[in-house]
């Protein structure tokens, strides 16, 4: 479903990401972990362009995304992606949130994406909070939104960038049990990070970054018990 092969990319001097090559096929769920500054959020962000990549190549669901050819705007709404800071829009509620693409990108009818961005704000545990605008809203409410935001496109693969970072210790677990649920329903996902437990329960595979490069890739089980290189060995030391 992603396919990602040798993929480079520049900051001016800064060698962010250096020949990365990954496959993520349907329905897994990939965990991308590492330090600080790895290039972690940068790769994730070249999935849906963006952030442009110098050369390499990624394609998600048969497209190449990087491809001048491509329409950009209708390849993302095949990837839904939830960023650390939840980025609601503030003036809207929160199914005006979930429904504005659906509406103008897609063309749904108001009443169809108001069906469906009521449902999946329900599953989500927000069924009374169709008309509550983002500041009334928890962190981990807004970040329930911006999940149901995305999924309302259909998309085939979702992608999370420390989407529990930002939020309050009693909030991540509401979070991480909807991606979850998520996960279970078959969605093809990449999540970055730093819940180990979360990562090592729900993922297929385990990519550990260090310096733009991946250091490590493999089964949770084998990451988490008996990592290969000396970086992920040091890494675990300090986060486990
Ligand atoms: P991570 O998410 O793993 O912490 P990032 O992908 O955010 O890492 O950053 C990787 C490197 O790229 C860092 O050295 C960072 O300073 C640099 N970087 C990230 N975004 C930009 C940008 N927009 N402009 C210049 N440098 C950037
Ligand atoms: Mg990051």
């Amino acid at each position: 479903m992603i396919s990602i092969k040798h993929v480079n990319k520049t900051f001016g001097m800064n060698q962010v990401l250096t020949d990365v090559t990954l496959e993520v096929p349907k329905s897994n769920v990939v965990a991308i972990i590492g330090p600080s500054g790895a290039g972690k959020s940068t790769l994730i962000r070249t999935i849906n362009a963006l952030e442009p990549i110098d050369n390499g190549e990624i394609v998600v669901d048969g497209i190449s995304i990087h491809d001048k050819k491509v329409n950009i705007n209708k390849a993302r709404s095949e990837i839904g992606f939830v960023f650390q800071s939840f980025n609601l829009y503030p003036f809207l509620t929160a199914l005006q949130n979930v429904t504005l693409a659906p509406i103008n990108v897609k063309g749904l009818s108001k009443s169809a994406a108001e069906e469906r961005g009521k449902e999946l704000l329900t599953s989500l545990g927000l069924g009374d909070k169709f008309d509550a605008y983002p500041n009334r809203l928890s962190g981990g409410q807004q970040q329930r939104v911006a999940i149901a935001r995305a999924l309302a496109m259909d998309p085939q693969v979702m992608l999370f960038d420390e989407p529990t970072s930002a939020l309050d210790p009693e909030m991540v677990t509401e979070v991480l049990d909807a991606i979850r649920k998520l996960a279970e329903s078959g969605m093809t996902m990449v999540v970055v990070t730093h819940e180990m437990g979360f990562a090592k329960e729900i993922c297929d595979e385990i990519i550990f970054m260090a310096d733009g490069k991946v250091v490590e890739q493999a089964t949770p089980a084998k990451f988490f018990t008996n990592p290969d290189s000396e970086r992920a060995q040091n890494f675990l030391s300090k986060v486990l």
